[in-house]
Parts: C-alpha cells; structure tokens; sequence
C-alpha cells in the first residue's frame, strides 16, 4: 500500500477501502431531516440517528458551485485555489472572464495527486461545466452525465457511459442529470472499485422545491437508494453540499432583488462603476442570475468606504466589506474580487441592471444562494468518528480528511 499523500499542506491516509466524497448540490441541511421525517430516506435516517456521523459544516464564501466543489477536491479555501465564481473582471484586460478553466487553478487537486500515486480515481459531475477543473492532471475516469454520450478513452478514460448506466442522456434542467451520477457511480463500484470516487450533482430541484415538498423528498429518496447501495458496496461515504438554498422572494412571489448597477448607476454615473455576479453562468434559466453575493468595481477617485457604507443601508444588504477585509474573512483571492464585496440577507438576492435579469424562466418563486445565510452545510459519514474538539469549526473542504483519516 502506498505512503500517505500530502497534498496543499494537508496530509492524507491511503484509503483502506473504497472512499465515495459526494458532493449534494444546494444541500440545505433540512433537506435531509424533512425527507428522513417523511420515511422517504432511510439510509440516511440512520446516519442522522448515531449510525454514522452528521455534522453541519461551513461552506467556502461566495456559497457557489464552482469555489465550494474546488474546495472539497483541493481542501483549501478559495484564497488557495484562486476559484472564487464563475466569472471575475480581469482588470489588466478589461473584461469579464469566465473562471472554468484549469488555468485558473492555482493547486493540485487531491485527486489528481492520488492519481498520480497511482490509485484508481473517479470524478462524475452533473453539468459539464466542472468536469475539466475537477478533473486537472487527473489520470482515471472523468465525464459529466450532460456530455455522457460524447465520452472517449482519450478524454474521459472511460467508454460506452450510456451502456454502463442504463440511462438516455438527461436534459440539463432536470433531476435526472443528478440520479446518473449517482447511477453511474454506483455501476463503477460495481465493475472497476475506484479507489476513490467524487460525485457532483446539480441543484435544479433544491431551485426549485422547499424541504420537505414532494419533489425534494422524491429527489433525495432516489439519492438514498444510491448512498445505500454504495454502503452495501463496502465504500466508506462522505456526504456534503456545496452551499445551502433559501426562498429568496416575497409574500408575492416576486424575487428581492437589489439591482446594484443601477443604484451605482445613479450614484456615481452610468457605467462608472461595475457590478459582477459571480454566479453568472450559462445556465442561469432557474435562478435568473440572482444571488445573494456580488462584486463591485469602483472608480479609482471614489470614496470606497463612503459607498461601501451607502450600501450596506440598502435594506436587504447584509454587509459589504472591502477587498482585504473579504480576503480575510471569507479566505478569498484578493487579485480576484471587487473593490468591495457585497452580501444581501437571507430572503434577498443582488442584480446587475433590472434589464439585465431574463427573469421569464422562473416558474416557480425564486430560491438560490451565494449568501452567508446558505453557508451551512451537512457533512455525513456512513461510519462513527473519534472523540473531536468540540470547538472544530467544520468546513466541507474537510470531507476527504474525515473519510481518508478520521474513519
Ligand atoms: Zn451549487
């Protein structure tokens, strides 16, 4: 058996057996609890009764896919990973760019360095939009279920996904892009025993539907079957989320939203100042491109502080900080975050300018993330941990120092 790995200054243990990190996207923790209450998760009803160990976690700062799923891979926080959105302005260029790219990566990945020690490695995400930076300088298998028809030996070191899994390939809004991952990951347990396996959903269901509602309970009663046969399987799970989901709208069903370009706008000029929403990406039909965490670029002539306290008297707004204080409190890359950082509460979310916002594809009242409000997380174990500090703040970044050296 090979030697233990260290890896971005965390030393990790050579699994004993299997290790399945799944990472739940938009994994509000009461999730969990409304579908265990309604019978419709037993597996996990046991884990939350003492069989195994559930903790609540902290989730990286902005509460986002890419930043928290690159944390979990590399088990630093974005200021070490340098993924901090989907998007940041580049002012040397003068554009916004957009982060999926390895390139951005600044470390190794966990799984790319037991790759390279030579274990058998897994990655299988929902939207395609991950695989590549989830899979840097990996060697082993790595596709997404959204391009699981497109896979080659070449690329994806796997064939014939489509066969394996039994399933056609999902539409990219639906439930089902999540349940072939977990198929898919259940089937390469099965055939190959990966020594490790990360599997990465998407949370167009919790965008959609509460805790508790028919739709969530179906979605992590399928999510159940899976974790309880990957158990059966013999592998040691870790379960987290990438970031939580909240209803982000009013009595009436409509969105509030801050549009913080235009109130800029009207403070400083048009276009003087400029808003990114690093949750912007190209798949935005479920959440408008509204969350509750934003950017803002200043003038070089502006008074920073003078603005930074204009907003935070915006009702909604949660507090704004200023790029070395985000540094520091929300362990973010300063060369890749605005002048000022700006967080609105739980029930609000941040825009850009209102014409900017196709708000036609939200069929249900909005939910989405990006807030301190959807910073916790549930971190599950399928085994019992020893005695820990009761003061550890636990984050899901520790999810594969828990399966790899705590169980
Ligand atoms: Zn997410």
């Amino acid at each position: 058996m090979p030697s233990d790995i260290t890896v971005n200054g965390r030393t990790y243990h050579w699994m004993k057996r299997p290790l399945v990190v799944v990472c739940i996207d938009g994994c509000q923790y009461e999730y969990l609890t409304a579908a265990v209450a309604a019978g419709a998760a037993p597996f996990l009803g046991r884990l939350l009764a003492g069989a195994g160990t559930s903790l609540i976690a902290d989730c990286v700062m902005p509460s986002f896919t890419n930043p928290n799923n690159l944390s979990i891979v590399t088990g630093v926080p974005p200021a070490v990973h340098g993924i901090c959105g989907n998007y940041f302005f580049d002012p040397e260029r003068g554009e916004e760019v957009m982060m999926n790219d390895p390139r951005f990566l600044r470390v190794e990945t966990i799984l790319a360095a037991f790759s390279k020690a030579g274990a058998k490695v897994a990655v299988i995400t929902a939207k395609d939009k991950l695989r590549k930076l989830l899979g840097h300088q990996m060697r082993g298998i790595c596709f997404s279920s959204e391009k699981a028809d497109q896979v080659t030996m070449a690329e994806n070191g796997i064939e014939n996904v489509l066969g394996l899994v039994g399933m056609p390939v999902p539409s990219v809004y639906s439930a089902a892009l999540s349940e072939f991952v977990f198929v898919a990951g259940v089937k390469l347990m099965q055939r190959e025993r990966p020594d490790l396996t990360y599997l990465s959903t998407t949370d167009y269901i919790q965008h959609k539907a509460a805790p508790g509602t028919p739709a969530a309970n179906e979605f992590y009663a399928m999510i159940d079957r899976n974790l309880a046969q990957l158990d059966a399987l013999g592998a040691r799970i870790v379960v987290t989320a990438d970031h939580g989901m909240n209803a982000k709208h009013g009595a009436d069903g409509q969105p509030n939203v801050i549009y913080l370009q235009d109130t800029l706008d009207a403070w400083l000029g048009k276009g003087k100042a400029r808003v990114i929403l690093p949750i912007t990406d190209p798949y935005v039909v479920h959440h408008g491109a509204l969350g509750s965490f934003a950017l803002a670029y200043l003038p070089a002539d502006a008074d920073q502080r003078a603005i930074a306290e204009q907003i935070a008297a915006l009702p909604g707004i949660e507090r704004v900080l200023t790029r070395a204080e985000a540094a520091a409190q929300f362990e973010l890359p300063a060369d890749r975050i605005g002048d000022l950082v700006v967080v609105s509460r739980l029930d609000t979310v941040i825009g850009t300018r209102r014409e900017q916002h196709d708000l036609s594809g939200l069929d249900v009242p909005l939910r989405s993330h990006g807030g301190t409000s959807e910073q916790k997380v549930p971190l599950l174990v399928n085994g019992r941990l020893p005695q820990q500090p009761a003061n550890r703040r636990w984050r899901n970044f520790d999810a594969f120092d828990l399966g790899l050296n705590l169980t």
